[in-house]
């Protein structure tokens, strides 16, 4: 197996909306904030190689929206979504499987891109979309908290596709995948826990975004259930601590991944780098 991480765009978003109730005077000794109080964060994607797959984990936002959607977000930097995987060596007709761990905006816009005669095509013409069956169900339901993040533009073309696969259930999908299911930061989140050449890493999405949101309460504003997702950390820090597993982060700009420690506080980050320092 191999595995590959590549950022597909840096973003900025409101400091105070990625750490909740935890005040600025705490969070800003952690990340620098600008004028606007906006944060930088990283759009990192995830490529698994297997002897018969390739699977890409999340796609960022795409570019079906407009200057206007975008204004907020100010993208800049990184190599694309397909300039990431021409990185890494892959064409978009490669991947065989997408896991899409939500489908907020920045992680399943890039599937499908305008086509030239109106409407929207697959990016990746030969994969098969995996999505919790729980998460596909509520945002299909849509609701007034999650409206901004749940495009039907970006949803819709999953259901279209004849290739959406529902997982029911936490499972291994492919040989040393499996996915975890999360409901605190939206119901149905798929966390990939991915045991490659013996050592088991875990791609925590939104639950843990970045390093500086390992400790327990340190989350972001965004979740739907804080209490959920507190539980849903505690349990996954925990076993990864004990099984000295790899953290591998979506969302964080400095590090791609750390391993985790023991101290008087809590579980927190132990060596931070990149993945190829871990494997
Ligand atoms: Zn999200």
């Amino acid at each position: 197996m191999k595995l590959s991480l590549f950022n597909i765009s840096n973003f900025r978003v409101d400091g105070g909306a990625m750490f909740g109730v935890i005040p600025k005077a705490l969070w800003s000794r952690q990340v620098q904030s600008d004028e606007l109080n906006t944060i930088e964060l990283s759009l990192t994607s995830l490529v698994i190689e297997t002897e018969e797959r390739v699977i890409l984990v999340d796609a960022g936002w795409g570019d079906k929206q407009d200057e206007k959607f975008f204004r907020h977000t100010y993208l800049h930097g990184g190599s694309g979504l397909a300039g990431g995987l021409a990185e890494c060596g892959y064409r978009p007709e490669d991947i065989t499987d997408v896991i899409i761990t939500h489908l907020h905006a920045d992680h399943c816009g890039g599937c499908f891109v305008n086509a030239k005669g109106g409407g929207t095509v697959p990016l990746f013409p030969n994969a098969a979309w995996h999505i919790s069956r729980a998460q596909w169900e509520w945002a299909n339901e849509s609701n007034l908290r999650e409206e901004d993040a749940f495009l039907p533009e970006n949803i819709r073309p999953f259901g279209e596709s004849g290739r959406l696969h529902l997982v029911e259930e936490p499972c291994e999908l492919f040989p040393g995948v499996s996915v975890r299911i999360c409901y605190g930061h939206t119901p149905g989140m798929l966390i990939p826990v991915i045991n490659c050449n013996g050592k088991t890493m875990v791609y925590t999405g939104d639950l843990i975004p970045t390093v500086a949101h390992i400790p327990l309460l340190w989350n972001m504003a965004y979740d739907l259930l804080p209490l959920v997702t507190i539980a849903e950390k505690q349990e996954i820090l925990h076993e990864a601590l004990q099984n000295d597993w790899l953290l591998v982060f979506q969302h964080d700009p400095a590090y791609e991944c750390c391993t985790l420690s023991e101290t008087p506080k809590g579980i927190r980050a132990g060596l931070k780098g990149r993945l190829a320092d871990f494997t």
